[in-house]
């Protein structure tokens, strides 16, 4: 019997109406013949609502603490999913993720999965059993409960599927990935397919409907996975390899991120080894500087420019502190609220003049762009949150999507 991994994301399973209606869709599939393996989110709101007590009670409350309460609310959920099952009539089992031995690697917050031993589910699943396991989380080398980011389920399924050697679906509360995240432009396109290396970088520049880790899951070990709706049966879509179609649109999706903050420092000395060593220093931290962007010298001094994820903007802002504090004429800028826009697409690679084309659009709309950076097939541009929807609005409309 061929093994199916599901994943029900948090809105999927918010409400017991809704666990009932997941419970159902297993069922489906598991009198099709299928061994089916179910990886849950806690119910929607639980996470933001366990970080704001959290908050509530700490400005900086320790990464291991966090991880300890913010696994339970995947841990509420497996259990009332297996409870829905039991009732219908069918044989579920809850299993935490040490509990199924996800073993994880890195800092607490933010770890990754480095194995996954999965005897406890093969037992399982050969004594005809529905397996749920609780999305996001494992346990590291010190024995301690660690989670995989935010939106990190999706990685657990995928990661299962690798190493089950299964398929895998994900349902969530759109029925596919779209060109634009529909919530900001309604008029986006469902797409059939998109390839990993396409995806990567859309849920990378703020698509977050798939965890980036994910997709890189997904196309190191070959596993194609499948978006779709947990509330209608409408057609999703399959993330999976290229198919070289010769003479695609050059964009393929925007992803719009409004997650991150940028720092600016004028006035640094240009002293590369003083540059270095302070993004050395957020490196260290595993805070993850996205776009940088530096003036050339004058009066050897520098303007320095980049963004992080506004989750890391308080430890940042130590980190840069405790190094500029030697260099007193260094004068540090915080934007908090800023756009990043990105278009994605592999057609790039093969058609120029992408960047140019969205430069006249962003001028002709009077928008000004505070950084740029491009690779082969994405082009990020800042903006200000208030020029965002005239922005979407324009791109979107000249390239179709
Ligand atoms: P889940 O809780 O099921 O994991 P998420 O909230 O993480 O769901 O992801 C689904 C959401 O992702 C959608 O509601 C949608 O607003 C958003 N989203 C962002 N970009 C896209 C996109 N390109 N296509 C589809 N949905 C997108
Ligand atoms: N519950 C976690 C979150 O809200 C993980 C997930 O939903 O994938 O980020
Ligand atoms: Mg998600």
């Amino acid at each position: 019997m061929p093994i199916l991994v599901q994943k029900y994301g948090g809105t999927s399973v918010g409400s017991i109406d809704r666990i009932k209606n997941v419970a159902q869709r297993i069922i489906e599939k598991k009198l099709e013949g299928n061994k089916m393996v179910v990886v849950v989110s806690a119910m929607a709101k639980t996470t933001d609502q366990l970080l704001d007590i959290a908050y509530q009670l700490s400005k900086r409350p320790p990464k291991r603490e966090l991880d300890m309460l913010l696994s339970t609310g995947e841990q509420t959920s497996i259990a009332l999913l297996s409870i829905a099952l039991n009732e219908l009539g069918h044989e579920a089992i809850s299993f935490t993720g040490p509990q199924v031995g996800i073993k994880t690697t890195g800092i607490h917050t933010k770890s990754r999965i480095s194995e996954i031993d999965g005897t406890r589910i093969q037992n399982a699943l050969n004594e005809d059993k529905i397996v749920i396991v609780a999305g996001f989380q494992g346990i590291n080398e010190n024995d301690d409960i660690t989670t995989l980011g935010r939106g990190g389920s999706d990685t657990t399924a995928v990661a299962l599927a690798a190493s089950l050697n299964a398929e895998c679906q994900i349902f969530t509360d759109v029925d596919g990935i779209y060109s634009v995240d529909p919530r900001l432009y309604p008029k986006a396109k469902k797409l059939d397919t998109i390839c990993y290396e396409e995806m990567l970088e859309m849920a990378s520049l703020g698509a977050g409907v798939m965890h980036t880790r994910a997709i890189e899951l997904g196309e190191k070990y070959n596993v194609p996975i499948y978006v779709s709706s947990s509330i209608n049966n409408k057609k999703g879509t399959m993330i999976k390899e290229s198919d070289n179609m010769m003479e695609g649109p050059a964009i393929t999706g925007m992803a719009i991120n409004n997650d991150e903050a940028m720092i600016s420092l004028n006035h640094v000395p240009h002293n590369i080894e003083f540059i270095a060593s302070i993004f050395d220093a957020l490196a260290k931290k595993s805070i993850n500087i996205d776009m940088i962007s530096q003036t050339s010298p004058k009066n050897n001094q520098v303007s320095i420019s980049f963004t992080l994820p506004k989750e890391d903007l308080l430890e940042g802002k130590e980190i840069l502190n405790s190094y500029i504090h030697q260099y007193p004429e260094i004068h540090l800028t915080v934007h908090k609220e800023i756009t990043k826009l990105s278009v994605v697409g592999i057609g790039m690679r093969s058609q120029s003049g992408v960047a140019a084309q969205m430069f006249m659009l962003l001028a002709e709309e009077n928008i000004p762009i505070h950084m740029v950076t491009t690779s082969e097939i994405k082009i990020s541009y800042v903006i200000q949150p208030e020029d965002q929807q005239k922005a979407i609005q324009k791109i979107a409309e000249t390239f179709d999507l």
